[in-house]
């Protein structure tokens, strides 16, 4: 099946609705230092197409309840690199629309307003993650991404086209990217009207490749996550309290500005959102759905 019900490693602390998951492409080439698609997908930083997709999406989505959004996506950026030639997930949209699917997308690939006005004519919401305005940072971070710069004009450009946008800062890393001030009021400034928040939780893989690129960081917070911290399936929680710190700081910023918050996975009641994953910026109209089952 391309098209899963989404469920990340059914954890119970998971407070996503209902929804389904759908990758268009099988790894991804962003490369993210704190991505955690490599301790399930097998050369998971090289990107590549997947066989019948087109075909197999469509044949699923007949099976589908159009009742429940689809999520795109989850274990690869549906607008990486590849997306610009093979348009698999532009492709998949369509097909989607044509069934009355909600959609969210998820995405740090500013090729995503390529597919404004198609995003435009459904029912659709897009979140782009953007972990720090720092430039270097986020080069160090997320190596094959676009910079923090583009991603914003991303998001700004999408909620100048009138489609409702949500900010992913998201993993919050100590003494990397934990000061979310700044960033929160130029989300403000161009329209974002959610935020998701969460800490970095490592797991053994995701953990080496962070040591190694910021060992200064990764030396001052071993202790914090491997001795004071928890664990929690296969991933490394920071204690309690620093977690709550981190993520109040960006919540009582949302505050400010009037973006509604939720933190993803962390068990803390801090949320000011209907649905945390941005689920709520999804526009529902009944008769869709009942023309999409009956067609
Ligand atoms: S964009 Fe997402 S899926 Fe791709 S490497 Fe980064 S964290 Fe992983």
């Amino acid at each position: 099946m391309i098209i899963s019900l989404f469920d990340p490693w059914r954890s119970s602390l998971c407070t996503c609705p209902k929804k389904y998951s759908l990758n268009p492409y099988t790894g991804c080439a962003h490369a993210c230092v704190y991505c955690y698609i490599t301790s399930y997908i097998p050369r998971a930083f090289e990107a590549r197409l997947k066989r019948n997709l087109l075909k197999q999406v469509k044949r699923e989505l007949l099976k589908l309840d159009p009742r429940f959004p689809v999520t795109i996506a989850n274990s690869s950026d549906p607008y990486q690199p590849l997306e610009r030639d093979y348009k698999q997930t532009r492709s998949c949209l369509k097909l989607l629309k044509e069934r009355g699917f909600r959609v969210q997308v998820v995405t740090k690939g500013d090729l995503v307003v390529r597919d404004a006005s198609l995003l435009a004519e459904m029912h659709a919401a897009v979140a782009v993650t953007v972990t720090t305005l720092h430039e270097g940072t986020a080069a160090q971070l997320e190596p094959g991404a676009p910079s923090p710069e583009r991603r914003l004009r991303a998001l700004q450009e999408l909620a100048e086209r009138g489609i409702p946008v949500a900010c992913r800062i998201d993993p919050l890393i100590p003494g990397v990217n934990d000061s979310a001030g700044e960033l929160v009021r130029e989300l403000a400034h161009i329209g974002v009207c959610h935020v998701v928040s969460s800490t970095f939780k490592p797991r053994p893989d995701s953990w080496r490749r962070f040591a190694e690129a910021f060992p200064e960081a990764a030396e001052k917070l071993r202790e914090l996550y491997f001795r004071r911290g928890s664990r929690v399936q296969n991933s490394y929680y920071l204690p309690r309290e620093v977690r709550l710190e981190l993520l109040r700081r960006v919540r009582d910023a949302c505050r400010r500005y009037g973006i509604s918050f939720a933190t993803c996975r962390e068990g803390l009641k801090l949320n000011t959102a209907p649905s945390c994953d941005g689920t709520h910026l999804l526009r529902l109209h009944a008769g869709d759905v009942e023309h999409a089952q009956g067609s």
